[in-house]
């Protein structure tokens, strides 16, 4: 006999038009999705059964019929700092990850979009194998209700950053669905101005993204000053360039208003020389932007490596010296593989 559970459809995944239907059909009336979904975001209730002001029948029937999660949790890692990691098997086998990250009042979490990524970015984790494929918009979504189950209950999710596994900008449509669900008050409330989108920096994308004007923030990933060393680092630029990339995230701002933050990830050798820092601020320089430098979370069987302080320092004054506005950001969770795609690797070998 074939289970069950094996029918249900993933309630998260479905439009809340389609949704209202269905609860017509069972004689409901369609304030129970409020109600439903209140219970699932707002009083993180895991079960149908802990619906307790539903009637008993509808409970039943969305027992029989629904899923609350497509997911199971296959490993959950906590760091010193308080950076917690889970590792999610999907309904095809495929595992990704999600972070939660604890930083005074803020509680960010960080979701991915994609299972591995296309992008092929040489020092990440993620890219090694490629795309396997995007994730769904209740994929997405559930990452953001697992990570919520975390927090004590007086504690409420205040930032998104989709900067997990895969290029969210090459599944748009989804990652807009699932974070329409974060912003709306019915979902999760969060405001949009508090939810970050990072990309290796697709033009058409980014244009996209501008015209639907959201209030998403913009992460460019740029990591290099100059096309040469950035079609080494990240080979999705051969066919874009830095100039065009540019243009698309000033673009950006004009129309949104959202000052873009570009990343930097260090890499000892590579992209962390004096002419890089002064390159970049000349790239910088005129932009109204923040610059995000981060030292390089080193990936098993990847010959690159974390630059040393000196290094570093040397780094961020160059920077300071021309007026860029930047920051240098802490490692946070790098005991437990934190970044992009580690975890999902350590699971394979
Ligand atoms: N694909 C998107 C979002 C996911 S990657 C993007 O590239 O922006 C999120 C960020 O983590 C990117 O800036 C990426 O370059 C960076 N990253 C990837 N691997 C890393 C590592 N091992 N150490 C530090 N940062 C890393
Ligand atoms: Fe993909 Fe981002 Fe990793 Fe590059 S850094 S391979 S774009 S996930």
């Amino acid at each position: 006999m074939l289970e069950a559970s094996n029918c249900r459809v993933h309630i998260l995944e479905i439009d809340a038009e389609l949704f209202k239907n269905w609860l017509t059909i069972h004689k409901e009336r369609a304030f129970r999705s409020n109600q439903i979904f209140g219970w699932i975001t707002g009083k993180r209730a895991e079960f149908f059964a802990e619906m307790t002001n539903l009637p008993k029948q509808l409970r039943l029937d969305l027992q029989s019929e629904y899923e609350i999660w497509s997911t199971t949790v296959e490993r959950y890692q906590k760091a010193e700092d308080g950076t917690e990691k889970l590792l999610l098997r999907l309904k095809d086998d495929n595992v990704i990850e999600s972070v939660l990250l604890r930083e005074g009042s803020r509680r960010t979490i960080c979701i991915s979009s994609q299972i591995g990524c296309a992008m092929g970015c040489a020092f990440c984790a993620t890219g090694i194998d490629g795309v396997e494929r995007n994730l769904t918009k209740g994929e997405i979504i559930e990452q953001m209700l697992r990570l919520q189950l975390l927090l004590k209950k007086d504690e409420r999710l205040s930032h998104i950053v989709v900067m997990g596994m895969g290029e969210p900008l090459a599944n748009l449509e989804n990652v807009l669905l699932a974070l329409n669900f974060a912003t709306s008050e019915t979902g999760l409330g969060i405001s949009a101005r508090r939810i970050t989108i990072s990309t290796v920096g697709l033009p058409n994308g980014i244009i996209k993204l501008a015209e639907l004007n959201l209030s998403y923030n913009l992460a460019v990933s740029l990591h290099a000053p100059n096309d040469e060393l950035r079609n080494r680092i990240v080979p999705a630029n051969r066919k874009i360039g830095i100039e065009k990339l540019l243009n698309a995230a000033d673009y950006y701002f004009s129309v949104t208003g959202r000052r873009v933050t570009y990343e930097y990830v260090l890499l000892s050798g590579i992209n962390d020389r004096p002419e890089h820092a002064k390159q970049l601020s000349g790239l910088l320089k005129k932009r109204n932007s923040l610059l995000n430098v981060i030292p390089y979370n080193p990936v098993n069987g990847l010959p690159y490596q974390t630059p040393d302080n000196v290094t570093i320092r040397r780094f961020r004054q160059i920077l300071e010296s021309e007026g860029i506005n930047v920051q240098f950001r802490k490692r946070k969770g790098d005991k437990i593989d934190a970044s992009c795609g580690q975890l999902r690797r350590l699971s394979q070998v």
